[in-house]
């Protein structure tokens, strides 16, 4: 018997998600723009690690897919994918050319490199391109001073027959947690992008999810954004919980106790005896350790729950294992059901914050060893 463990995710959670996006967008649109933003269901990293062919059926309204991987967005294509599909950091080589051209991808261009590529091809039929423009984050892009020549380039490449179109994008460093920076990078934006034609995208999860911001984006043609993590049950903001922005999960992680032992005062728990029992307790050992992609910085007063019942880690995460304190749950046994995170278990995002990091890494760091699951919905569960 395989161990206890699994990962299960809910496409109907995929679908709710993006639902409850769209009606957000919607309630900032006004009678001066009527129309929502074009969406484009963020799916990089096998979606956030919820699996490219679930994202497919999930995000199936979605207006187009976003991602990096060339091979995952063949197989979009291969599964029947039939509307833009976006690399939000373009192409690595000259071959990689062939393959956007075979499968009508559209492409961001961050770079000269990638428009001296694409000026060097030759296709078969022109590609779609978004010119990057770098805001502040610093990553990829040109910069406010080089953004018009690149993107005359990008219009050179239009007359060559190259290229159909050329939109604008950018991506922002601080919609999360910093407005200001935010609306002065939205100012960069407008002052170097906006007006020139062809569509545009920005906003991420958490700029898409700011009440009002939307409106507050230049009205300049046919607009795009990019939300990614909320469409997967996690909040991108610190001091809001998924469950609080109408967000479903749509991962739980799931396992077992395969062990129960009492133990005295002062024992101590797992490697490092990093904790040590207050007092007489029982306690509980699940499947589920670091190479499950459980974070080994999850330390004691982790939230779990167990047999229903919420309670806490306690000592270090092992590799195959961890520990929790029973005291809450005292019919618990071996073969009690343990929720990591997702339905009827605390959120991912807890988790997270327990560990030090955020929910996007947790997600996508589920381990291949880990059975994947795939069902339609998550029974509701109430936690005591
Ligand atoms: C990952 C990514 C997004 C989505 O970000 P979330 O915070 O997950 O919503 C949008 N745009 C770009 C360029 C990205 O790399």
């Amino acid at each position: 018997m395989p161990r206890p463990i699994s990962a299960t995710v809910a496409v109907s959670s995929l679908s709710h998600n993006l639902q409850r996006v769209a009606t957000c967008l919607e309630q900032s649109c006004s009678t001066a723009r009527p129309r929502r933003p074009n969406i484009w269901a963020v799916i990089k990293a096998n979606a956030y690690g919820h699996g490219i062919d679930e994202a497919v059926r999930g995000f199936s309204q979605a207006d187009g897919l976003a991602m990096l991987d060339l091979n995952e967005a063949v197989r979009c294509r291969e599964l029947g994918w039939t509307k833009p599909i976006m690399l939000l950091e373009g192409f690595f080589e000259p071959a990689d050319l062939a393959v956007l051209d075979e499968y009508r991808l559209t492409t961001a261009l961050h770079s000269q490199e990638q428009l001296d590529m694409l000026a060097a091809a030759t296709l078969a039929q022109p590609l779609h391109a978004f010119v990057k423009l770098n805001v502040g984050m610093n990553r990829l892009g040109f910069s406010e001073q080089s953004y018009p020549q690149a993107y005359e380039q990008a219009r050179q490449l239009c007359r060559q027959g190259k290229l159909a179109w050329a939109g604008k994008m950018s991506h922002f460093a601080r919609a999360d947690d910093d407005a200001a920076t935010t609306r002065a990078q939205l100012g960069v934006f407008e002052r170097c992008a906006a007006g020139l034609p062809g569509p545009f995208s920005v906003c991420n999860s958490a700029a898409t999810l700011t009440p009002g911001f939307w409106t507050t984006v230049p009205d300049d043609g046919d607009q795009w954004v990019r939300p990614g993590i909320c469409l997967y049950g996690s909040s991108p903001f610190a001091d809001q919980s998924a469950d609080s922005l109408g967000l479903r999960p749509a991962m739980t992680l799931a396992s077992q106790l395969i062990s129960v032992r009492e133990i005295a005062h002062d024992d101590g728990v797992g490697y490092g005896h990093t904790f040590r029992a207050p007092n007489n307790m029982r306690i509980g050992i699940v499947a589920c350790g670091y190479a499950d992609g459980y974070p080994r910085h999850a330390g004691t007063g982790t939230p779990i729950v167990v047999d229903g019942v919420r309670t806490t880690l306690v000592g270090r995460v092992s590799m195959d294992m961890l520990a929790v304190d029973l005291t809450p749950v005292p019919q618990a046994r071996p073969g009690s059901p343990v929720v990591l995170w997702g339905e009827g278990g605390p959120s991912v995002d807890d988790v997270a914050l327990a560990a030090g990091t955020i929910g996007y890494e947790l997600l996508c760091a589920v381990a291949p060893r880990v059975p994947r699951k795939v069902i339609d919905s998550f029974v509701h569960k109430e936690i005591a």
